[in-house]
């Protein structure tokens, strides 16, 4: 068996879920072994140290009672509380809830955030589930895992198919049970009960600043710079506005239907005011192309903000972007890294690119802890100011030690849990 075996992690079938694990796990080992750590820290960091696994019956509308299954990863928590979403999807995986948990630890320790990776998930199909089965599942959920979460342990967040409402939810259900108003125990929540303004773009906002300090290291000046966005979804069309406001062109959008080019420039207000709330605007026009051919057009800043795996050794050949700035989590294969790194095209990781959501979950819970609370303006200053110095020392480590910025990313990310599990004794 291989440093990189993964049967021990939920013995699933899913290729590219597993894959999602085993990239992940390559690239810590990397990032480890050139900071000289041994292989019992890798062995350590390789998963989350729990897992658990919760059932949770709800009473369902039409009086049956359901079984629904949820999982919770906590990788390590070593520098303090583990902290991440809780996403509600039919086909989420342990394997890919391990994966997303390590993702945060990096994210977290990318941004400088004094806490491990999280990551929640409940297997289920919200959009055939009414407004009161939503909420008993979410507050059932909440009693599960209640004796292993809290404000200085793990603090859950919205993610896929979850919202503000069912931050709520969760929240009331963890302060009943407490008898105490616990606020800081999950982070999104309406800004009525604590939720921090900037909250809800603040991962479209990280990217942004990815996106420009990346411009200014290539000479790229962003007004009249063309742009490419994969996906349009709440990640892809805040960026795309972004990207828009800040007086770029942006000349393609796409959605799981298809894409929309225009050399010229999309009128991207109008298509932020015709998009439905799953993401789909190209079902409206007729002329439009495929993902595939989209991803290959000429631009100069290409973001991926859809699925992942849409770059891999078949097409990075093809790309034809200067920049390439990962929006959504995995959309860059480890072998199409190198591909488009040999290829002088600079590209930022999804661990650093997305690492704004988190930060505001940060913000957050420390705003409820001190019980003031800050303007937008000054959420986003602060955003800045942590991501504009992440993005310049991953740079630098980068030139420095002549790896690709995926991997100076995850030397950055994984260091302060690996010092703090050193300095506890933990290996
Ligand atoms: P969403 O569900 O709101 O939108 C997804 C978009 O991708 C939709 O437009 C959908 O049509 C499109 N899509 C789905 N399948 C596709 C396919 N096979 N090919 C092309 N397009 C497809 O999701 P979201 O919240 O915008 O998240 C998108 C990605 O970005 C995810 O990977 C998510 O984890 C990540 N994300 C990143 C940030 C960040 O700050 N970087 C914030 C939120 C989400």
């Amino acid at each position: 068996m291989g440093i990189y075996d993964v049967t021990n992690s939920g013995g699933e079938k899913d290729t590219e879920k597993l894959n999602l694990l085993t990239s992940t796990q390559i690239v810590i080992h990397d990032a480890l072994k050139k900071m000289g750590y041994n292989e019992e820290m890798y062995e350590l960091l390789k998963e989350p140290l729990r897992m658990s696994y919760v059932r949770i019956p709800v009473r369902m509308d039409d009086g049956s009672t359901k079984i629904f299954n949820g999982f919770r990863a906590q990788h390590n928590d070593a520098v303090g509380p583990t902290m991440g979403g809780v996403r509600f999807h039919p086909q989420v995986t342990a394997t890919e809830v391990k994966a997303l948990s390590m993702w945060m630890s990096l994210k977290c320790g990318i941004a400088d955030i004094p806490f491990g990776g999280g990551k929640g998930a409940i297997l289920c199909n919200p959009r055939t589930m009414s407004f009161g089965e939503l909420e008993r599942l979410s507050r059932g959920f909440v009693r599960a895992i209640s004796q292993i979460v809290g404000p200085t342990k793990d603090i859950p967040a919205p993610d896929m198919y979850t919202n503000s409402q069912i931050m709520a939810w969760m929240m009331d259900e963890y302060s009943r049970l407490r008898q105490y108003g616990s606020s800081g125990f999950i982070t999104g929540k309406p800004l009525v009960l604590g939720g921090s303004e900037g909250r809800e773009k603040a991962g479209a906002k990280g990217v942004t600043i990815c996106i420009e300090e990346a411009a200014k290291k290539r000479g790229i000046n962003l007004k009249g710079a063309r742009v490419i966005v994969q996906g349009f979804g709440n990640a892809g069309s805040y960026v795309a506005k972004f990207m828009h406001d800040a007086g770029a062109i942006v000349v393609g959008v796409s959605d799981v239907y298809g894409a929309l080019y225009n050399p010229d420039g999309l009128n991207i207000n109008y298509l932020l005011d015709r998009r439905d709330s799953f993401g789909t605007v190209t079902t409206l026009f007729e002329g439009t192309i495929t993902n595939r051919e989209l991803l290959e057009q000429e631009c100069d800043v290409l973001v991926p903000a859809a699925i992942s795996n849409q770059i891999t050794e078949k097409n990075a050949h093809n790309i034809r972007a200067r920049i390439v700035v990962e929006a959504a989590n995995g959309p860059t294969s480890l072998e199409a890294t190198k591909i488009l790194t040999e290829r002088g095209i600079l590209l930022v990781p999804d661990v650093l690119a997305g690492a704004g959501g988190v930060t505001v979950s940060y913000f957050e819970w420390v705003q409820n802890k001190q019980g003031f609370y800050w303007s937008e303006e000054e959420v986003d200053v602060k955003l800045r100011n942590k991501l504009v110095k992440s993005f310049h020392d991953i740079y630098q480590l980068a030139q420095d030690h002549n790896v690709n910025m995926r991997l100076a990313a995850y030397m950055i990310g994984v260091r302060k849990i690996a010092e703090a599990s050193l300095f506890r004794g933990w290996v």
